[in-house]
């Protein structure tokens, strides 16, 4: 049993649409568990944007780096739409990604017990999945260069430029590995090597760490192939590290095999293991402020904080038995064919707990 010397403290930074409902129950979960945690919130995102004028404001940034663990919600408004991009608020979580150093996203899935028929996969195959994606979240499409230009030929022209050094791929390989040794030793390094210039630096700095883990059976696949094989076959998969964009394209995919985006729970993590938690699913404005949303996703990245960056796996333990046993029990929310609220989803696992 690990304790604590001083009491840990969260930022929960909810941010736009269903992430204020959703951090809300996982905020009730975490208080129910009589530990010594102090929470303290603040805006991010769209939310923060018309209060201030900046999707990141200083004090959020201050707040987060002081925390010991962030709770994140989501950001995405359809009214910031038009603004221009530094002002938008997805930046905002760019922004915390890059100031934390948050290199390395964890993404496991796994079938509940009883929700073969919410997923997007035949029983038998569903059951079978219990994989990790490993996603890069400091380089990629998303950080490189990027604008609008005129062709010669007079077309409007944007570009978005791909790109990783090798010590981005080798941090990023180790988490992955590291992961696999902890769980059932299998790694499939994701990658396009065959076409892209980055793909081939992935592969052949994948290859180099992997002697540094003989007990870790490597395997490689292109991400077109990766998209293919999760839905034919997902139990093949144990720990899958990829880059940024395939990361994203291919965890929003595992979970529609799973059941729902409204699952999956998210860790980002720096070097020294602080780390953001986050459900994978975006600010879902078509439900937002409905009582719509599955708390679950946020949840469990609560669950997600307690085991890697607070040091109580027991805890973290528990509120997914708490998860597990409340959707076995039947309650679900919309995304899931059930009439649970997002609250009185929330009710249940804090009965379950
Ligand atoms: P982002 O770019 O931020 O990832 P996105 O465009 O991928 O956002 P989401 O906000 O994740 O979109 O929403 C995708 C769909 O999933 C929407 O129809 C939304 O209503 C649904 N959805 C997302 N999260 C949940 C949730 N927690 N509960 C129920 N439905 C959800
Ligand atoms: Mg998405």
């Amino acid at each position: 049993m690990v304790t604590m010397a001083h009491s840990s403290l969260i930022a929960i930074l909810p941010g736009d649409g269903i992430g204020p409902e959703v951090t809300a129950e996982a905020r009730r979960v975490l208080e129910a568990l009589g530990l010594d945690l102090a929470f303290e919130e603040a805006p991010v995102g769209g939310a923060a944007y018309h209060q201030t004028g900046n999707p990141l404001p200083e004090a959020t940034l201050d707040l987060a780096k002081r925390a010991d663990a962030i709770l994140f919600g989501s950001v995405g408004e359809p009214s910031c739409d038009a603004l221009a991009r530094h002002l938008r608020p997805e930046q905002a979580i760019l922004g915390l990604r890059k100031e934390l150093a948050l290199f390395a996203n964890l993404r496991p899935a796994k079938l509940f017990a009883g929700l073969e028929d919410a997923s997007a996969l035949r029983p038998e195959v569903a059951r079978a999945i219990d994989l990790l994606i490993v996603r890069e979240l400091n380089g990629d499409v998303y950080f490189g260069e990027k604008g609008m230009r005129t062709t010669d030929a007079g077309l409007r022209q944007g570009y978005d430029l791909m790109s990783y050094d090798e010590g981005e791929v080798r941090r990023i390989a180790i988490a992955g590995f590291a992961a696999a040794q902890r769980r059932r030793g299998k790694l499939c390094s994701v990658d396009k090597a065959n076409v892209l210039e980055t793909s081939q630096l992935w592969r052949d700095v994948v290859i180099e760490v992997a002697a540094d883990y003989p007990d870790v059976a490597l395997s490689h696949m292109y991400v077109d192939n990766a998209a293919m094989q999760l839905v034919r076959d997902p139990g093949q998969f144990d720990v899958i590290v990829t880059g940024n964009l395939f990361g994203d394209i291919l965890s929003d995919q595992a979970s529609m095999c799973v059941g729902s985006i409204g699952l999956l729970p998210s860790a980002s993590l720096d070097e020294g293991g602080k780390g953001l938690y986050e459900p994978i699913h975006g600010s879902a404005p078509d439900i937002a402020g409905q009582g719509k949303a599955n708390p679950c996703a946020a949840i469990l990245s609560a669950a997600l904080m307690l085991r890697h960056s607070l040091g109580q796996p027991a805890a973290a333990d528990r509120i997914e038995a708490a998860v597990a046993s409340a959707l076995a029990a039947g309650h679900r929310t919309a995304d899931l064919g059930g009439t649970c609220s997002t609250k009185a989803m929330g009710d249940a696992v804090l009965a379950a707990l």
